[in-house]
């Protein structure tokens, strides 16, 4: 089914309009289309209250069943950002956190760009009219800070995909003082988590732990490592399940040869035995299929079908024993890849989470598909969830 509505507008021109609005609202804007980190203060997000106002003026109060499905147009090999960007805006508690304003008080001094953009571009596909809209914006303040994401080639979406949460995080992060006080804090150093929280920490960073033991003393140690996304290996080249990809990723790996780790009882290089577990499992739990396969020069693509349950994805047995609390997984969203390395074409499956239907959103084209169809050989990150999404809401 397509979707129906206006057809293309670019988010440029809109955001222009909407700050014209802003700008009547505020004094000392500069009429640049990004508003300033801290504005006048403000008793609401004023720019969302304006945009849905404008449009329901024009367009009546856009049918829920219609709100996210909008497509986005590709500017050149840019599906790779399209097919993030619409797993992260099908994500609903960050849709709530963007399209409520919450962002705005949490927008650190330096660098509001990318956030702001984001909250723009959330803004689009959730409140639009439009089937189409145009990610320019946040595609040029993106490359302003990463040019390799503006050179118009194929860029992997797991990069991206990290690069994104990376700097939402580093804009909206507040030092949490629970975690940074005396000895909490340096608890918390040795197991890894950053004293500073954001929107992106609270749902996606999880907590790997590894038990390293040297063969010849049997001297363990622990170390700890925070991620968004976990890579998991692929132990076949025709067919295997998620599960097979987790054990092998969480099964014991003896270090020898080059890869010896320095033992501090021994006092030197020593074959040793990694273990991984996961010491606190994130609620948005992304795993990336690593279906590309570089060894020197040797570079090659596992077409692999993988498969993967659309609900309860069991994570309990790879939690470490004291903190496993038996959460199930659902798939919300899919990053499909399709064709080899370097070209290839990359496209979304994500729930919406008003109708529980799902769609894929192939830049500019939104198609409702099956259940039957999510599942295929060309998914390359999946999002799992532990919680079930209500309808994001914009005012608090
Ligand atoms: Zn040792």
């Amino acid at each position: 089914m397509l979707l129906r509505r206006k057809k293309d507008q670019t988010v440029v021109t809109r955001i222009l309009q909407r700050s014209v609005v802003a700008d009547c609202r505020i004094k000392n804007e500069d009429g640049h289309f990004l508003p300033p980190p801290r504005r006048t203060p403000s008793p609401k997000p004023a720019h969302l209250e304006d945009v849905k106002d404008s449009r329901e003026e024009s367009n009546g109060e856009r049918s829920q069943q219609y709100q996210g499905l909008t497509g986005l147009r590709n500017l050149g090999n840019t599906c790779y950002m399209n097919a993030v960007l619409q797993c992260l805006c099908s994500i609903s508690p960050l849709v709530e956190y963007f399209l409520s304003g919450k962002y705005i008080t949490a927008l650190c001094k330096e660098n509001v760009e990318i956030a702001t953009a984001f909250a723009y571009l959330m803004a689009d596909i959730w409140l639009g009219d439009f089937d189409c809209v145009s990610p320019e914006v946040f595609c040029s303040v993106i490359g302003d800070r990463h040019p390799a994401f503006t050179k118009k080639t194929q860029q992997d979406a797991q990069e991206f995909l990290i690069y994104v949460l990376s700097e939402l995080h580093e804009t909206l992060k507040k030092l949490n003082k629970r975690r940074s006080q005396g000895s909490i804090s340096i608890a918390r150093e040795n197991r890894g988590i950053s004293p500073e929280t954001s929107v992106i920490t609270q749902l996606f960073e999880g907590q790997l732990s590894y038990e390293i033991t040297c063969l010849e003393c049997q001297n363990t140690t622990d170390k700890n490592e925070v991620f968004t996304v976990l890579s998991l290996p692929i132990p076949s080249e025709t067919a295997c399940s998620l599960q097979d990809c987790l054990e092998c990723f969480f099964q014991q790996d003896i270090l020898t040869w080059n890869n010896q780790i320095q033992c501090s009882w021994c006092g030197t290089k020593q074959d040793t035995a990694v273990k991984t577990c996961l010491a606190k499992a994130p609620k948005i739990v992304i795993l990336h299929l690593k279906r590309f396969d570089c060894q020197g020069s040797y570079k090659r693509k596992l077409g692999t079908d993988i498969h993967y349950p659309l609900s309860n994805l069991d994570l309990s047995p790879y939690v470490y024993p004291l903190f496993r609390k038996n959460p199930k997984y659902s798939l919300c969203a899919v990053v499909n890849h399709f064709g080899y390395l370097d070209g290839g074409h990359y496209t979304a499956f994500c729930k919406h989470t008003v109708t529980q239907n799902w769609y894929s959103f192939d830049d500019s084209q939104v198609t409702e598909i099956p259940h039957s169809s999510v599942q295929s050989a060309a998914a390359y990150l999946l999002f799992y969830s532990c919680q079930a999404f209500s309808v994001p809401t914009r005012k608090h």
